[in-house]
């Protein structure tokens, strides 16, 4: 067994830990303040490659393995989830679909484009009515000619206010399909923009379709198999979005260790308090479990397998295992870390809340692993 990573990686790795706490850690209070993540941001997220994360070098991107990516995704979470969310939606959900699924028309006029940041991807599948309950969806597209019609809702799309184009999914008939969705569309418009909890500088948004007509070839893939493309999406998002609860989660620990560290109680740092030195140690234990199930996942994926109890199994104890360490360090924190804007630990602490709920939430993930269990999927082989 090798748990090492190449050189490559590790300064693949190195890189984008320096431009979130060299970058993105210094302007974390203006992105709180302004809920926008400031130009020069992206545009260093863009110099690094990261907007091209998924996309294969002949259009312009990177080509990470899923791997790769999760080394990544750990390192941005460690910063800031208004720009984690921003670049995962655009170079994770909202694109893998086009790179496994698209046509090479499909990928010769979005993937150049979104390598370069120039155009931002969004994954439109939840609406009002059917979150968890994804295939409950009433958006409809109707054939007409060499036409879709579209009309529905969907609801809590990132990126949308600022997206190019909208990878949206829409019943055709009793199944659902897949379709690319440029936003400039007529009777395509932009409904409610959220003001979240967290993710400050993340712009989440609804998606109204009245009546919006999009060429027939703008269907990915075959009709009718929408949802087993959302589900090969999002078992890889589940994967880096764990990675990235894992990064918060370990910059939380860090932040508690140095302020438990230095803050005195009774004639000592409260670190030697027995109480906080336990939960430091549990809290970096949760953290290193929680990091070995987000590797083993994406290697799996790697391999070309579907790691779907494995993706989800990562996903439920990062989520669960990152709430509770990042709970924990506010309490090290004392009154010092409900005070808005100055540790760090509160901005932490609400952005990665929402990871409970998203991507599938925790519950969901469970019903996905007992779905497994009863068929037989009981014990990863080594
Ligand atoms: C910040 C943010 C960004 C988002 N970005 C996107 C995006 O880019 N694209 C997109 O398509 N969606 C996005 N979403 C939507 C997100 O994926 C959904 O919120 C999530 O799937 C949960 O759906 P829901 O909110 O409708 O909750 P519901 O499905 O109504 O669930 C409510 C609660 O009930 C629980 N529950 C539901 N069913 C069961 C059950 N059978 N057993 C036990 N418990 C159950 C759930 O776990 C949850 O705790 C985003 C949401 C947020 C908050």
């Amino acid at each position: 067994m090798d748990f090492s990573i190449s050189d490559d990686d590790r300064i693949l790795r190195g890189s984008v830990r320096d431009f979130i706490e060299g970058e993105a850690n210094q302007v974390w209070r203006e992105i709180e303040e302004t809920d926008e993540l400031p130009d020069g941001l992206i545009a260093g997220a863009r110099d690094l490659g990261l907007l091209g994360l998924s996309i294969p070098a002949e259009y312009g991107g990177l080509d990470l393995t899923v791997t790769q990516k999760a080394l990544v995704h750990e390192m941005l979470g460690r910063g800031p989830w208004g720009l984690a969310s921003y670049i995962s939606v655009h170079t994770g959900i909202g694109c893998v679909g086009i790179v496994r699924f698209g046509s090479d028309e499909q990928k010769r006029r979005y993937l150049p484009k979104m390598a370069t940041g120039e155009w931002l991807g969004s994954f439109a599948l939840t609406e009002p009515g059917s979150g968890s309950d994804a295939r409950n969806m009433k958006t409809r597209a109707e054939r007409d000619g060499d036409a879709y019609v579209l009309n529905g809702h969907k609801t809590f799309i990132t990126n949308a206010p600022k997206a190019h184009h909208f990878f949206t999914f829409a019943r055709t008939g009793d199944s659902v399909s897949a379709f690319l969705v440029d936003a400039d569309t007529p009777g395509v418009a932009i409904g409610q923009v959220f003001d979240t909890l967290g993710h400050r500088g993340s712009y989440i948004s609804e998606i109204v379709f009245e009546n919006a007509r999009i060429p027939a070839h703008a269907l990915v893939g075959e009709e009718g198999r929408g949802f087993d493309y959302a589900k090969r999406c999002l078992s890889e998002g589940r994967t880096t979005l764990a990675a990235r609860c894992v990064g918060s989660a370990q910059k939380a620990m860090e932040l508690a260790l140095e302020y438990g560290s230095q803050r005195e109680t009774f004639g000592k740092p409260i670190a030697d308090h027995q109480s906080i030195a336990f939960r430091l140690a549990q809290m970096s234990a949760r953290t290193e479990a929680a990091r070995l199930a987000v590797y083993r996942s994406a290697w799996l994926l790697d391999r070309g397998e579907a790691a779907v109890r494995e993706s989800s199994t990562a996903k439920l104890l990062a989520a669960e295992g990152g709430w509770q360490t990042v709970d924990d360090a506010m309490q090290i924190f004392g009154g010092n870390g409900y005070v808005r804007c100055e540790y760090m630990i509160d901005r932490i602490w609400r952005d990665i809340r929402v990871a409970r709920v998203y991507d599938g939430s925790s519950e969901v993930q469970q019903i996905v692993i007992a779905g497994r269990l009863r068929k037989g999927d009981v014990e990863t082989a080594m």
